[in-house]
């Protein structure tokens, strides 16, 4: 048996691993000419960055796994800081979600929001938590009327739950779906306190996974064919037996794997299968290189009431270089780079004023079509791994879960359609 997996993302590389593990040849096909998708190396002046400041967590358990799996030690590779986010904000006092104070979890929770925002805060996030059963046993509902129905105060909406829904589902509260926002709370949040575990790679995120992936895949047998486009599916009689990339060459294979993203993926079956396009919101990243010296006092800290939404350290890698996240949709993205650049250094400087007024560079990476917006409909219309039509599967973070688009989403995926063609094949 041969499967050929068409995108080099981290979903592909999951599914690739996970076949190949089990013995199976695999190729991977891959248009652009590095792995990792939306998760890949760039680089920058004499840096290698991120496309994107990515935030990934102790629940990121089959991601960790995944590692494992291929031999990287993962406790090298990224710093592991119990949760400590502090959100600051242009009207009201910071506002702190934090593991630190003694105090057992989530008790510690509890306690550093009570003594910035008041017992009374402590109270709606209680509701809202002991809420979710019954959200989630229900129709799913937009996130703005499900803080509306647990009664969240406007304090808690600015602060807390905009910044959080958008830095999760990249989706504005009056358009995300309650039930996934609920799903991710409770496998950060309401679990034991690893699981809410800040994970702060040392590595860009080319190198954390893909590359390692890459010399894995290779080791094990597996083809992998970079900056070759796939342009066809081979359909015969109702059944995909190959594809066909653009520079003419046709693979056959007893499988083919399409973990692309959304609209590739949409745009390769449109001739055999309708496939609903979700919408596709970005995700904006200002690098603001500092003097070698300038550190913020935590990992990552919250904005809000500004353009900039999160500014992480990213010492650990380049001393000095802060990165600043903006999510979703919204004004900033008519901004030019430079105006970006002054608007962002400026807020960052009034709202954290240890930070220098002015970067000695930036660069701006407008990652336009970041994730798919994690919409009540789009939730209902995901697609699963397993097509009607016979060899053809689907991997990729858009694929049927209860997350929305993370790389923790993408390898569950890739992972779950190659068991799902291992145990076809009565393999498992
Ligand atoms: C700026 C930014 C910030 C993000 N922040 C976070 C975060 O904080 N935490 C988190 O968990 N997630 C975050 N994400 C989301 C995460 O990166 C994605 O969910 C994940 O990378 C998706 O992986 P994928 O493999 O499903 O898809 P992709 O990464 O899109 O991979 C698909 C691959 O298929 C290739 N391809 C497409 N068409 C073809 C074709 N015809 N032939 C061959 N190859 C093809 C593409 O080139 C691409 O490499 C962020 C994303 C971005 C862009």
């Amino acid at each position: 048996m041969t499967v050929v997996i068409v995108g080099g993302g981290w979903s592909g590389l999951a599914a690739a691993i996970t076949l190949s593990d089990n013995g199976i040849p695999v190729h991977l096909i891959e248009s652009a000419k590095q792995l990792g998708g939306r998760a890949r190396n760039v680089s920058w002046q004499d840096k290698v960055i991120d496309n994107g400041q990515h935030l990934m967590i102790g629940a990121y358990d089959h991601m960790l796994a995944l590692m494992s799996l291929i031999d990287i030690d993962h406790s090298k590779l990224f710093k592991r800081y119990p949760i400590d986010i502090t959100i600051v904000d242009d009207i009201f006092t910071p506002l702190r979600i934090s593991a630190k104070g003694g105090l057992p979890w989530p008790l510690s929770l509890a306690w550093n929001v009570f003594r910035c925002a008041g017992l009374s805060a402590v109270v709606q996030l209680v509701r809202l938590q002991r809420d979710i059963p019954k959200l989630l046993a229900n129709n799913d509902m937009s996130v703005a009327d499900w803080l509306h129905r647990t009664k969240q105060s406007q304090r808690l909406i600015k602060q807390l739950w905009q910044p959080l829904c958008l830095a999760t589902l990249n989706t504005p509260i009056a358009n995300a779906s309650a039930h996934v926002l609920a799903h991710v709370l409770n496998d950060s949040l309401g679990q034991d306190q690893a699981a809410a575990d800040l994970l702060i790679p040392q590595q860009p995120l080319g190198t954390l996974f893909p590359q390692p992936a890459a010399t894995f895949l290779i080791k094990n047998g597996a083809k992998i064919s970079l900056g070759c486009r796939v342009k066809q599916l081979i359909d015969d009689n109702g059944q995909i037996t190959g594809i066909i990339t653009n520079d003419g060459n046709t693979y056959f294979a007893d499988h083919v794997i399409i973990a692309a993203g959304p609209a590739h993926c949409a745009e390769l079956l449109a001739p055999m299968l309708a496939m609903t396009k979700p919408d596709e919101l970005p995700i904006c990243t200002v690098y603001l290189q500092y003097r070698q010296e300038v550190r913020l006092a935590a990992p990552m800290l919250g904005l809000s009431g500004t353009h900039s939404q999160w500014i992480f350290d990213r010492s650990l890698q380049h001393p000095g270089l802060m990165a600043v996240v903006i999510s979703g949709p919204g004004s900033h993205e008519s901004l030019s780079k430079q105006a970006l650049i002054d608007c962002v250094s400026a807020e960052v400087h009034q709202l954290i004023p240890s930070m220098p007024a002015q970067a000695e560079s930036a660069f701006v990476i407008r990652e336009k079509r970041a994730t798919f917006a994690s919409t009540i409909a789009y939730q209902q219309q995901r697609p699963t791994h397993k097509t009607s039509t016979k060899g053809l599967w689907l991997a990729g973070d858009f694929v049927a879960n209860n997350y929305p688009a993370t790389l923790e989403g993408a390898i569950r995926n890739g992972e779950q359609c190659a068991h799902a063609i291992l145990a076809e094949q009565n393999l498992t």
